[in-house]
């Protein structure tokens, strides 16, 4: 396999012959000497390549050997002079493979704007900010599956096309077959959740989790919202509420460790470049138990603050982003775990407390995003079960298969769902959610 860029400069011995293959980032010529930058997008760091003239080629090169260009070098592994790099590469030989004409090329210059590289979607990949936004997605895909692998939960495939509408969490896309009406036999849509199935699965295996795309139509142009976007969704029998807060504190915390550990140079960058409080915020997170209070508390609490709210509160008013951002930023001043909501806010299939008004719903709100997960003991009573969809007016029939799950071998459990775009934000400090998932589709944006 091909030495990535990273290998070269973390493992490389010096005095022995590397060949390195990335883009150039950037090039400075001095007399009869250039220097170029060489990255490949394994890490942030990057290789300095030192190309004399009298390598083979120099001169008819050179004006091609610009920002974005694609080579191939030989050479020899040297320490190196300059600060800031253990070692660099001597040329002996260099290939170029791909031209990036600069008259075209638009990222030639740094400092371009997140909304500009957003239209260049296909490109941004390329530059620093999205190599760190990327790499930090994928060591949080990965330290998903490893937190969940283990503490014994199983991973499982849920249906992407489905005829049940979860939860009514907001509009649905209809799923049509080009050729033939009806190919379903049944209205089909794509799925907002795969959380009914994963009840399913969990009362077989026991504890779960799938990691799915998921989509809803909901026409809300946010910062916070995509139209198609990934969740993690843990469900596992024999959990109460405390269980699943445990859960969901635990995983979180990982997370944040796993980034920690594994890119601390792309955290860097985006804590100078994208967010001053990132770090503070993450380590402010990792370190600290999260507070965990009800709703009824917090409503207390908004309406003492003195604040003026765009959204009054209530109780019995789904609290609003400015609301959850207030706890976690400025009053809590770190994560806070919502409980006990009140039940006309909240999906049929939540545990029902005793007081007869509040379920036993969990939200995790955090600092900078608002709620990142949302979860809840499920209602394993039948008769509970059916008599709040009955109450809700929807009709049994509708919910047949997932009745039976709890007609036969009924236990309590639990579980959520956490937004996967909105803990990259968190980990990475990005503002808005277009920026986390490479090709973001939200109303009126499919491109690419
Ligand atoms: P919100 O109130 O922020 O719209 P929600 O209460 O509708 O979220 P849930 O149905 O609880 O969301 O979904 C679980 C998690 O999925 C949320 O906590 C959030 O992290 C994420 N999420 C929900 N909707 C979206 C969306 N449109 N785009 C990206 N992530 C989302
Ligand atoms: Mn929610």
């Amino acid at each position: 396999m091909r030495k990535l860029l990273k290998d070269i400069l973390d493992k490389g011995q010096v005095g022995e012959e590397y060949v390195a293959k990335g883009w150039v980032r950037s090039r400075r010529d001095s007399k009869g000497l250039s220097f170029l930058v060489l990255g490949d997008g394994s890490s942030m760091q990057t290789l300095q390549v030192v190309l004399g003239a009298e390598v083979p080629g120099y001169d008819a090169l050179l004006p091609d050997l610009g920002t974005g260009a694609s080579v191939a070098v030989t050479g020899e592994l040297v320490e190196s002079p300059g600060k800031g790099q253990r070692v660099e590469l001597k040329a002996h030989a260099i290939e170029l493979l791909g031209k990036a004409d600069p008259e075209t090329y638009p990222l030639q210059k740094k400092g371009h704007s997140h909304e500009f590289l957003r239209t260049i979607a296909h490109l941004r990949p390329r530059t620093n900010l999205f190599g760190a936004v990327f790499r930090i997605r994928d060591t949080l895909a990965q330290a998903t599956h490893r937190f969940f692998s283990d503490n014994g939960f199983r991973y499982v495939h849920t249906p992407i096309i489905t005829a049940s509408d979860c939860e009514g969490a907001g509009e649905m896309f209809e799923v049509r077959a080009t050729s033939k009406d009806d190919f379903f036999g049944r209205p089909a849509m794509l799925t907002v959740s795969g959380q009914l199935n994963g009840e399913a699965m969990a009362y077989g295996l026991g504890q779960i989790y799938t990691f799915g795309p998921t989509f809803r139509a909901e026409n809300s142009n946010t910062s916070r919202h995509l139209s198609e976007f990934w969740m993690i969704e843990p469900e596992a029998a024999f959990y109460d509420i405390v269980d699943d807060q445990d859960l969901a504190e635990a995983y979180l915390k990982a997370l944040i460790e796993s980034v920690f550990r594994e890119n601390p140079d792309d955290l860097e960058f985006l804590g100078k470049f994208v967010d001053k409080t990132l770090i503070g915020n993450l380590e402010m997170t990792r370190d600290n138990r999260f507070e965990r209070v009800s709703y009824t508390e917090a409503v207390e609490i908004l309406q003492k603050s003195g604040k003026k709210w765009e959204f009054p509160v209530s109780w019995g008013t789904d609290l609003q982003s400015e609301h959850e951002r207030f706890l976690t930023e400025e009053h809590f001043k770190k994560p806070v775990m919502l409980t006990a909501y009140p039940k006309e806010i909240k999906a049929f299939y939540m545990f029902q407390n005793d007081d007869g008004k509040t379920v036993g719903a969990m939200d995790v709100l955090v600092p900078g995003i608002g709620e990142i997960i949302g979860g809840s003991q499920r209602e394993h009573r039948l008769d509970r079960l059916e008599a709040r969809l009955v109450a809700d007016g929807m009709h049994l029939e509708d919910y047949a298969w997932y009745l039976d799950l709890n007609r036969y071998g009924a236990v309590p459990h639990a579980g959520f769902g956490l937004g996967f775009e909105r803990a990259v934000m968190f980990c990475t400090g990005m503002s808005n959610i277009r920026d986390v998932i490479p090709f973001p589709r939200s109303p009126g944006q499919a491109h690419f």
